[in-house]
């Protein structure tokens, strides 16, 4: 997959051709997974750019370091600028930011505190839907992954770290092998956590219902839009544990992310969930979804930060 990238990248307080902006195979993200990031996406609305959530996003990469020890050498507002620029600089009508924080070039200590300097990029690519276009339409097929996301006392599942998808790796492609689009994974307790790099909700008799924080799952920013949502809409939200077979059981079951979006699934281990194609509440979410995203539904939840567009700037990803 070719990959369409914007012209400049954000390095380190600076705006550098995306060619330029290289590191050295020592930095200590490398080895370690010692990084920590973002995936945010910018929508195209009839009024230029906007950024979805963008203040929830750079909080939850300040708490990721917080976990982390990592201390970050710009403010939450130098970021939410350099972000803003970036995606006005690069010239999309949309595109997918990928901020990250990693440790650099110091050495192979595994406290890295006083050695590895912090260092800060954002990129940006255009990039469509994560699971197909169809998928949003149609629903994946998924299988339950013999992984299990992290026990809670292993790795903190709620920090976005580099080093944490090296078990969305296994889940992923284990999947693929399989002959699934996507895998979910159980915690270590056997209820249900999580896809690789999106959260899950199920719905059974017109209730919404996604496993809490402490089932190991990223604690999504989609996730948290579709609870408001869903709130908005008078539909029933239970975060609780859930059991394998509750997705079997399921009238209609959805993945959330950044990514993913709103992606329903139609079968999990081969099982038709519900009448195995996207159901009516998941169809309604994703209206909601997409409206306020595509700025066609008022913004009601202050949810979008608009790209201005000033001459001399968008000169276009290549
Ligand atoms: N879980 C994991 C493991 C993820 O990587 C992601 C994507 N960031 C999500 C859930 C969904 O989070 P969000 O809605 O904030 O993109």
């Amino acid at each position: 997959m070719a990959l369409k990238n914007g012209k400049w990248v954000w390095f380190n307080g600076k705006f550098v051709p995306w060619e330029e902006a290289t590191v050295h195979v020592g930095v200590h993200a490398l080895h370690y997974g010692s990084s920590v990031f973002e995936g945010i996406r910018s929508y195209e609305t009839k009024d230029g750019p906007a950024i979805f959530c963008l203040d929830q996003h750079l909080e939850r990469l300040f708490g990721s370091c917080k976990i982390y020890r990592i201390e970050i050498p710009f403010s939450k507002d130098e970021l939410r600028r350099a972000i803003v620029e970036l995606v006005a600089r690069n010239g999309h009508r949309a595109c997918y930011i990928r901020p990250l924080v990693f440790r650099g070039l110091g050495g192979f200590n595994l406290d890295p505190r006083v050695d590895c300097p912090v260092e800060v990029a954002i990129l940006t690519i255009e990039w469509g839907a994560y699971l197909g276009k169809e998928a949003l339409e149609q629903g994946v097929d998924v299988g339950v992954s013999t992984w299990f996301r992290m026990a809670p006392n292993t790795y903190p599942a709620l920090a976005k770290a580099g080093g944490h998808y090296t078990n969305s790796q296994l889940i992923a492609m284990e999947a693929h092998d399989r002959g699934y689009m996507e895998g979910i994974a159980l915690d270590i307790f056997g209820y249900v956590s999580e896809g690789s790099g999106e959260n899950i909700f199920i719905v059974q008799d017109g209730t919404l219902y996604t496993p809490p924080l402490s089932a190991s799952i990223l604690g999504g920013v989609t996730r948290r839009c579709v609870m408001t949502l869903a709130g908005d809409l008078g539909i029933p939200v239970r975060e609780e544990p859930i059991s394998r077979e509750r997705l079997y059981l399921a009238d209609e079951a959805f993945f959330t992310g950044t990514a993913a979006e709103i992606t329903p699934i139609r079968s999990v281990d081969g099982i038709p969930v519900g009448e195995g194609k996207r159901g009516p509440i998941t169809r309604r979410l994703q209206e909601e979804f997409f409206g306020i995203v595509r700025g066609e539904i008022p913004d009601r939840h202050g949810w979008l930060t608009p790209i201005p567009y000033p001459a001399g700037l968008g000169e276009g990803a290549h």
